[in-house]
């Protein structure tokens, strides 16, 4: 069977997208299994096409890929100036194919392909020549241990082979936060796409090999949860594996890593982010904000900031406010520009979504928007606000990954820090305020790994981005990112100390 097909793309134009696992620098077949994966266009619920699913055996062959790069041509084989031109040359080859790239990623999770271009792989380039950046500076520290006879060193050394596991909100994205440090850093990967979104992973495989990166440097494996990403995570020869996802999976993953080889682990997982809005905050400003927080990646976002809570001698005008902006976005087809959101992912995430927005109408929550299917095809779900909601209510305790936002008030700062906190999870938070000592009580008091100020849902590549509680464990971005990816080995020297033996 061929491993590649054409795709054909909005803009008339075709594209030849491959199908097969890349390992070693080429697109295989499976070892040991016929099982395919169906890659879907939310928007007409068609199969785009099919491509070949990772079996255990494969992940095994791929991990030795692996790691026979990381022992011959990457790791310590290779200096951070070449890592650096190549992950630069990478970046460029993105840039270069970013509208096609922006299509495929449109079709197959279903976001406007404007905003794939210009939003996720703008940032995607950008990542990679951030980590670029750091190829060559990664540095330990030489500590003095005694003026005369020794000292110690510091070796900040690549930890080996990387299984990274992410999912399918941003796919194009989440492939660069994953790669482009433990590229810098000398380690060799492992890549499992999700199922549901595995085109653009597999495209982008064909650019590492094009940008030069040796055989085995980068493995791309799209592969069923259970099977190759759960084969990953209790793989003996994998010394780390990284992932993105829900908190059910990442709480498997870090079973499997203390049941096997103890590897080390990163886990970005979900979300119930509170979004705060005091009496003196800029309420036009606030209510952009708290829309983009609800509205983006049409709400499948693990910073989505889904519970907004607004001091109640402003709550009516703000929440006309909100309604205003947040129907000013249109959500449709991905090829049409005009478009600011898309469907959800897949079939599954539609059906989840809408029985939350049920169980919202059932629990007593007011709709003050949307919450009316479509009777179109395509996985759409328009926004949709609730008010009158309560802390016991499932809409606005559990992470929805949809755009469905829940509106409450409150009369204090307590009142607002303690219903904020009120979650198992401690992803992003938000607070619009004008009093500068609120701002700084406010963000100190919320327990997230992020706080806007402001602001929202705005991230950077040089700033660090991770969770508190059970949104997760490790930091992705910035400085931080490369110690997940790094094994600090501590080297003790002696240069005239004489051993009086026996002690
Ligand atoms: P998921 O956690 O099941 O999938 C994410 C990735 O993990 C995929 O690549 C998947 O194949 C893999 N995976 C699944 N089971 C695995 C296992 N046993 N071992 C190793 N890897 C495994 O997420 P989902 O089912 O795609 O989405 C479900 C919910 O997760 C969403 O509704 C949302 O709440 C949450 N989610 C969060 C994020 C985030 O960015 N934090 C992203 C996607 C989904």
């Amino acid at each position: 069977m061929a491993h590649s097909v054409t795709v054909n793309l909005y803009d008339n134009k075709s594209i030849s997208v491959p199908t097969g696992l890349f390992i070693n620098n080429e697109f295989v077949p499976s070892v040991d299994s016929i099982e395919r994966i169906n890659a879907i266009n939310p928007a007409t619920e068609q199969v785009i096409c099919s491509v070949v699913a990772a079996s255990a055996k494969d992940i095994d062959i791929a991990v030795a890929a692996a790691r026979a790069a990381f022992k011959t041509t990457w790791g310590k084989n290779v200096t951070g100036f070449e890592r650096a031109r190549l992950i630069n040359k990478l970046a460029d080859l993105i840039e270069r194919d970013a509208q096609e790239l922006g299509n495929l990623e449109s079709l197959n999770n279903g976001k406007p392909s404007r905003i794939a271009r210009d939003f996720d792989i703008g940032d995607s380039i950008q990542c990679l020549r951030y980590y670029a950046g750091w190829a060559d500076k990664i540095t330990g520290q030489t500590i003095e241990v005694d003026n005369k006879s020794k000292l110690a060193f510091t070796r900040h050394d690549p930890i080996g082979v990387c299984g990274q596991i992410i999912p399918w909100n941003y796919p194009i994205n989440m492939w660069a936060w994953k790669v482009a440090p433990a590229l810098a850093v000398g380690c060799t990967i492992v890549m499992k796409p999700s199922e549901l979104t595995p085109l653009t992973a597999l495209k982008l495989s064909e650019l590492v090999k094009e940008a030069g990166f040796p055989p085995g440097v980068v493995n791309t494996v799209p592969s069923l949860g259970p099977v190759g990403g759960a084969a990953i995570s209790s793989h003996l020869d994998v010394d780390k594996v990284a992932f993105t996802g829900s908190t059910v999976t990442g709480r498997k993953i870090l079973e499997a890593a203390a049941k096997s080889n103890l590897k080390k682990v990163s886990l970005e997982l979900g979300g119930k982010s509170p979004h705060l809005v005091f009496e003196s905050a800029d309420l036009d400003q606030a209510s952009s904000w708290a829309a983009l927080g609800i509205c983006y990646n049409s709400g499948q976002d693990c910073t989505a900031g889904s519970r907004v809570y607004v001091q109640d001698t402003v709550y009516e005008n703000f929440l006309q406010l909100l309604i205003t902006k947040v129907k000013a976005q249109v959500v449709g087809d991905g090829s049409d520009d005009k478009c600011g959101g898309g469907p959800v992912v897949s079939k599954g995430q539609y059906d989840r979504v809408w029985g939350y927005i049920e169980s919202g109408k059932q629990e007593g929550a007011q709709l003050a928007l949307g919450g009316v299917k479509r009777s179109t095809k395509g996985y759409y779900v328009d926004p949709t606000i609730f008010t009158n909601i309560r802390p016991y209510m499932t809409i606005v305790k559990e992470e929805i990954f949809g755009p469905v936002l829940s509106v409450g008030s409150f009369k204090t700062e307590d009142e607002a820090i303690a219903l904020a906190n009120d979650t198992n999870y401690g992803l992003g938070a938000g607070l619009h305020s004008n009093d500068a000592n609120q701002c700084m009580r406010v963000s100190s008091a919320l327990e997230a790994g992020t706080v806007w100020v402001n602001q929202y849902n705005i991230l950077n590549n040089n700033v660090p981005f991770g969770g508190k509680k059970q949104s997760g464990i490790g930091r992705e971005l910035g400085s931080y990112a490369l110690e997940e990816y790094t094994s600090v080995k501590a080297v003790h020297w002696n240069f005239g100390e004489k051993l009086e033996w026996p002690l």
